[in-house]
């Protein structure tokens, strides 16, 4: 991103100012981005943290835009979700990844996909035909696809993001909390959810030390993901110790760092074909 340095107008909140015309500059720049097709996909590995199996990989979009250079994730897909362009570009992550996924499932390998789905492209009616869409398209498995959602989509409407939940997961594909920890999730609320999965927050991950107050913390959490038979992945795992300590809490997936970066598609089907077929 550039920065804004040199502009001498005197306005009574330069700051908001500023955030303003970035703002408009990124999406002017999206727009181009999209007729231009400048996004691409990398994938990240998960793990089974008993056995070490690859498991999946988490789609996560790059931007190298034309205008404005490479352009990380937590800076544009905020400004897409409000302007509503996060559908059209959700749409080419999901349908990209799904084509390079179909490759992992050669040669009896059962690797798994996970795609980030943001709130407003989840509650589009068109989203679960167009998910059912590219999987056929793709030829890709339901069952090896993970839609990744966070608590916002159960701000507007509870009950009809549970109906949506309910119509992905009829296709066989299934669904994770994401940034699990960081939002109000009570267990109540959490109850109440229909999904199969949660992603503890790598905030949580990165305290996480013998001696740190953390782990009775991520305990709890574990606990209560038992108690509600979801699955638990980790992410932002980055050092031995907080692998170790996580394997002994019994989190069932770890993703970060440690286990191995977000890489080519050529490189995550060198992977697949270098994991031990079933
Ligand atoms: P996220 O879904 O929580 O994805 C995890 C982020 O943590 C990724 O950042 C990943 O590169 C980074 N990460 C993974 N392992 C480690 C680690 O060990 N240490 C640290 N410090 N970071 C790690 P990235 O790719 O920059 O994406 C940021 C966020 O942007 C994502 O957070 C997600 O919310 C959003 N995002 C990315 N791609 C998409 C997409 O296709 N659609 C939507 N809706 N959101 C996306
Ligand atoms: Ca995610
Ligand atoms: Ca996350
Ligand atoms: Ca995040």
């Amino acid at each position: 991103a550039r920065s804004r340095g040199g502009d001498s107008i005197c306005v009574a909140d330069p700051h908001l100012r500023d955030r303003a015309a970035q703002r408009h500059q990124i999406e002017s720049a999206l727009l181009r981005g999209i007729r231009e097709n400048e996004f691409r996909v990398v994938f990240q590995p998960q793990f089974h943290i008993s056995d070490g199996r690859l498991v999946r990989f988490e789609a996560l979009c790059r931007w190298n835009s034309g205008e404005l250079g490479m352009v990380p994730p937590d800076r544009f897909i905020p400004i897409a979700e409000q302007t509503g362009l996060i559908a059209e570009i959700g749409r080419r992550v999901l349908i990209s990844a799904l084509q390079e996924a179909k490759s992992w499932l050669q040669n009896g390998r059962r690797i798994g996909l996970a795609v980030n789905i943001s709130p407003m492209q989840f509650m589009r009616p068109d989203f679960p035909q167009s998910v059912a869409e590219a999987l056929a398209e793709a030829g890709f498995a339901p069952e090896l696809l993970e839609l990744e959602i966070t608590e916002g989509i159960f701000i507007r409407d509870l009950n009809l993001a549970i109906a949506r939940i309910r119509e992905l997961q009829r296709l066989g594909l299934s669904i994770a909390l994401d940034d699990f920890g960081t939002g109000y999730s009570s267990l109540s609320y959490l109850q109440r959810m229909p999904i199969d999965a949660v992603k503890l927050d790598r905030s949580f991950v990165s305290d996480l030390s013998i001696d740190s107050a953390t782990v009775s913390m991520v305990q709890s959490v574990l606990a209560m993901a038992r108690a509600l038979k979801l699955r638990v992945v980790t992410e932002g795992v980055e050092t031995t110790e907080q692998l170790s300590i996580l394997r002994e809490l019994g989190c069932d997936e770890a993703q970060g760092y440690l286990l191995g970066r977000p890489e080519s598609a050529e490189m995550a089907l060198q992977r697949v074909l270098n994991s031990p077929s079933e």
